[in-house]
């Protein structure tokens, strides 16, 4: 009996037409849960390595996580698994809203498709009718109106994820859009669905989600939530906006690693993720100017990142928004009401977009970033990838590599507001100086050659997100090692110390995984923590939990919401060994495609060489290489090959991957 899970997958023969039902045994979920732990199986199990990723044989599949729908708190993300067009390996993205629970009530953990339509269709859930639907007339509309039409046609309670332009051009940095802008944005599996010619899914399901003890998980959810709501201490630190606080935030991060958590949540409430945009420019968490610059020299608080961050950006929002079962309501909508770009309704653009459109281009125009956002959400791009595209072009055009000739009369001026939109739309429609964009940083350097791949940031092709390794040089190793490279929801010392899993795993001996300033650099025992935290979040991502949400202190009772939604009697380290199958099998897709370390390294400058020379990340190289070499170690991995080695893959229960591995090597 399946509790928690659904127990089945829908297959979609897109070149066939044909949909198929497939159960699922327990035991699969047993060993990898279900989000993108059952994707990776599934893709793992039935895709051969070397297929294109943009052509039929690739597989797509949505899935939704073993806690979704059971009443747990944060555990409403939908993820998208296929391999990436982008890296050529492992691809995975997720995204709030409410489109997780939806899967989970058709009455699968996941919606998988293969092949590839003749023409244009979307796939219709309505009950127990499912079928393919001719999408000819939503062909070239953007996502969000592609959201609207079909819940005009089907009716407002469909959940529909689509591709807008991004996804239809196959453009390798576009995503899968749900909830009027909100993408699936990473490892460009947009393109994927626009090889396919799927235009949407468009779901609405009535089955219900078996659970072991429902009293048992909402009573936990209860307390959490209780837990949630009390706000004194911080409210002490919190008075006024960001800028006042600062100092504060930083002596209570030094001193009181309990706390850490509870700012975030704070900051999350009130701002949401824009919270930390002004600040990060100026610590050093965000890169500056193409990760060259600095920001109180070139971004400085006071007179530019402010503009672009906390009370600037809530100042345009008209309501706040949660993803499903989250009380942290972190999401918002706004709106522009005059100025060059009006815009009636919009999302809150969200700290990765207002540093990528923003402080790596130096733009602190926040009407204009609101602008590019919303256009990159309506044709699904992924916000990140894109601004560090344009960041590269404008230190190319800065160093004489574009000219006007090259960029369409553009001049790519820091600080160009008007060139960076451009640029946006640009990538969009694909053409002219936006066909050298429209795939990302990787292979636009490519195409211009002359050396610009040393300003081209990325990590194994993924553009690497707004979090600065020399800052926080957990977030630069994990952007090299993690199976989806350039990920920044994976693991970091900054998520360490919000999470403070010191106290519920043995596998870290005493260390409360705290790292103050002082600590930021140093290798040992890194390897290990790092491990712990990498493992968590597979976890995380099997039962579709927001790392956000784990992240806001009082460890939330993840073990307990699995157990009693499960049945099981799991501890948290035998989760934690879950969490690490799952990576391992991410990590053999990527060693069968012929992956190795040295291909998701960053380039030198993100990895501090040379140092910056000013700045709070002055001086500053951490010692990424000794770093994944100790990661490696702690997760059983070869550290030259990156492999998973035997003895791991038998303590873990992988003879599939073992086998695989016996395959390459014969
Ligand atoms: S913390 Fe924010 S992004 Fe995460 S689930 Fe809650 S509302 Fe959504």
């Amino acid at each position: 009996m399946s509790k928690g899970y659904m127990g089945k997958i829908l297959w979609v023969d897109l070149s066939k037409g044909l949909l198929e039902e497939e159960t699922i045994a327990d035991e699969i979920y047993e060993r990898f849960l279900a989000g993108y732990g059952l994707g990776a199986k599934i893709l793992f199990d039935r895709m051969e390595a070397g297929v294109d990723p943009l052509g039929p044989d690739n597989i797509l599949g949505f899935v939704a996580g073993l806690l979704t729908g059971t009443g747990a708190l944060f555990s409403g993300r939908w993820q998208v698994v296929g391999k990436s067009p982008l890296t050529g390996g492992w691809g995975d993205a997720n995204c709030g809203g409410d489109f997780a629970p939806a899967i989970k009530r058709t009455g699968y953990d996941g919606i998988f498709f293969k092949g590839k339509s003749p023409k244009p269709v979307y796939l219709l859930i309505d009950g127990d009718e499912k079928k393919l639907v001719d999408a000819g007339d939503l062909w070239g509309t953007d996502a969000i109106d592609t959201e609207d039409a079909l819940q005009q046609k089907h009716g407002k309670g469909f959940r529909v994820a689509a591709i807008g332009q991004g996804g239809e051009k196959l453009s390798l940095i576009s995503g899968i859009v749900n909830a009027g802008g909100r993408i699936s944005a990473r490892s460009g599996l947009g393109a994927v669905m626009g090889s396919k010619n799927l235009k949407a899914v468009c779901l609405k399901g009535k089955a219900r989600i078996p659970i072991h003890d429902q009293k048992q998980v909402l009573a936990l959810s209860k307390a959490f939530r209780q837990r949630l709501g009390r706000d004194e201490v911080v409210d002490k630190v919190f008075t006024g906006g960001v800028v006042g606080i600062m100092g504060r935030v930083l002596k209570y991060f030094k001193t009181q690693p309990a706390m850490a958590g509870e700012l975030f949540k704070f900051t999350l409430r009130v701002w949401g993720t824009p919270g930390i945009a002004a600040m990060s420019a100026e610590n050093g968490d965000s890169p500056v100017k193409n990760w060259k610059g600095v920001g109180f020299r070139d971004f400085p608080l006071t007179t530019r990142s402010k503009n672009i961050g906390d009370d600037a950006v809530t100042a345009h929002q008209t309501k706040k928004y949660a993803c499903h079962s989250c009380p942290l309501s972190c999401g918002g909508k706004c709106s522009v009401k005059s100025g060059r770009y009006p815009l009636a309704e919009t999302h809150k653009p969200e700290y990765e977009s207002l540093c990528a459109l923003g402080t790596l281009v130096l733009v602190d125009d926040l009407e204009q970033i609101f602008h590019a956002n919303e256009l990159l959400n309506r044709a699904g791009i992924d916000s990140i990838s894109a601004g560090a595209t344009i960041a590269w072009a404008f230190e190319c055009f800065e160093r004489g590599l574009l000219t006007e000739k090259d960029t369409d009369g553009l001049r790519l001026t820091w600080g160009n507001g008007e060139a960076m939109v451009a640029c946006v739309e640009k990538i969009i429609a694909g053409e002219g100086f936006g066909a050298l964009l429209k795939d990302g940083v990787r292979r636009a350097a490519e195409k211009l050659g002359k050396g610009s791949d040393q300003w081209a940031i990325h990590a194994g092709g993924q553009e690497l997100p707004m979090h600065d390794g020399r800052f926080d040089a957990g977030y630069g190793l994990a952007y090299e090692v993690e199976p989806t490279p350039g990920r920044h929801t994976i693991a970091s010392y900054t998520y360490g110390d919000l999470m403070n899993l010191g106290s519920q795993t043995k596998q870290v001996g005493k260390t409360k995984l705290f790292h103050g300033p002082s600590d930021r650099y140093g290798v040992h025992g890194k390897g290990q923590e790092m491990s712990v935290l990498s493992a968590f979040a597979d976890v995380i991502n099997g039962c579709g939990m927001c790392i956000f949400g784990v992240s806001v202190g009082g460890n939330p009772p993840v073990t307990d919401w699995i157990n009693a939604t499960t049945g099981w009697h799991r501890t948290f380290d035998e989760l934690l060994d879950v969490g690490r199958r799952i990576k391992a099998i991410r990590q053999a897709f990527n060693i069968r495609e012929g992956i190795a370390p040295k291909d998701t390294k960053m380039p030198h400058r993100a990895r501090g060489v040379p140092a910056l020379e000013a700045g709070p990340n002055k001086g500053i190289t951490p010692p990424f290489d000794e770093l994944a070499r100790d990661y490696y170690l702690a997760m059983g991995w070869d550290p030259s090959s990156g492999k998973p080695m035997s003895h791991t893959l038998d303590r873990l229960g992988l003879p599939e991957v073992k086998e695989a591995f016996a395959k390459l090597s014969g």
